[in-house]
């Protein structure tokens, strides 16, 4: 999937997705499902992803509105058009412009509310790692935001490989040795403790349901890949998963869909950047958050 307009950096978020906002016109309290982009009338609306149009109109709600159904219970919605460009029940792909932004229903200014569903639920735009793929997304605000923040130069120690300190830490024997992979690899400091934090909460004996083995999670075919002769040893696997991280974002010139890559392997990530392919498993999905939390949490108060 990807980004609901061109340049959407271009358009100032006027209101943010949140559980509590005032709305502007009835004064009510309730739910923001959605992110809003300011802009000027008729600018073109883009399919986030592959899928099956609906279009609608509520006069004193979403106005002319669309839905895009992505199928695998994902669907995204996008408000307040100025008009359709496509018509009810048609098929689309990822990047068609599907209709033109508006000031229609109760909108109190040109812009477009964009809504992302995933099994039923609303969730953030800004922060799901759907919209992500394919481009920077609307946020930007997944670990690859986070990894930019930890190296910028206005925090010059982040990137000097220090110990961390954060509420996630490694096992202290093992703190140096992480520093030193993610060094070699060019990875951003704290990677490492992060996703092992993920994949096994620092067990080096972890054997998941799916054969993933050590502290690293990995499989056997991919620890044979990467040249780990024990995937049990935490060194040993450290250093693969930092080679194995360190290629995927060479190939795909981003934290995010790396990480992404280290859990359903890059095949399926190239797939779903080209919108080819099954849907992401949720447990995919998930796991860009729970990695990018865990290195929040790695770097914190740094
Ligand atoms: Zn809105």
């Amino acid at each position: 999937m990807s980004s609901p307009i061109a340049n959407i950096g271009h358009y100032p978020v006027s209101s943010g997705f949140s559980q509590h906002r005032v709305h502007p016109i009835t004064g009510k309290v309730r739910r923001h499902q959605g992110v809003d982009f300011r802009m000027p009338p008729g600018t073109p609306v883009l399919a986030a992803g592959d899928g099956v149009v609906h279009t609608g109109h509520q006069e004193h709600g979403a106005g002319n509105f669309l839905s895009v159904d992505h199928g695998g219970e994902a669907a995204t919605r996008y408000m307040h058009l100025e008009r359709f460009a496509v018509e009810d029940g048609q098929a689309v792909r990822r990047g068609d412009v599907i209709g033109y932004s508006g000031n229609s229903g109760g909108s109190t200014g040109p812009h477009l509310h964009f809504e992302v569903w995933r099994g039923g639920e609303a969730v953030d735009p800004q922060r799901d790692p759907l919209t992500q793929l394919g481009g920077p997304g609307p946020g930007g605000h997944g670990l690859s935001a986070v990894a930019a923040a930890a190296t910028s130069p206005a925090s010059p120690d982040a990137a000097g490989g220090r110990q961390h300190q954060g509420a996630i830490a490694a096992p202290a024997p093992l703190r140096g040795v992480f520093a030193a992979a993610e060094a070699r690899h060019g990875l951003p400091p704290g990677m490492l403790t992060a996703v092992a934090s993920v994949e096994s909460n620092f067990n080096s004996n972890a054997v998941s349901s799916a054969g993933a083995q050590g502290m690293f999670g990995i499989m056997p075919g991919t620890a044979k890949d990467l040249g780990v002769a024990n995937p049990f040893d935490p060194r040993e696997a450290a250093e693969g998963a930092a080679s194995k991280l360190a290629a995927d974002y060479e190939k795909f010139g981003n934290w995010n869909h790396a990480v992404m890559a280290y859990n359903a392997g890059p095949h399926r990530i190239e797939e779903a950047l080209a919108g080819r392919g099954k849907p992401l498993k949720q447990e995919t999905l998930d796991y860009l958050p729970k990695v990018a939390n865990a290195f929040q949490q790695v770097n914190r108060g740094t």
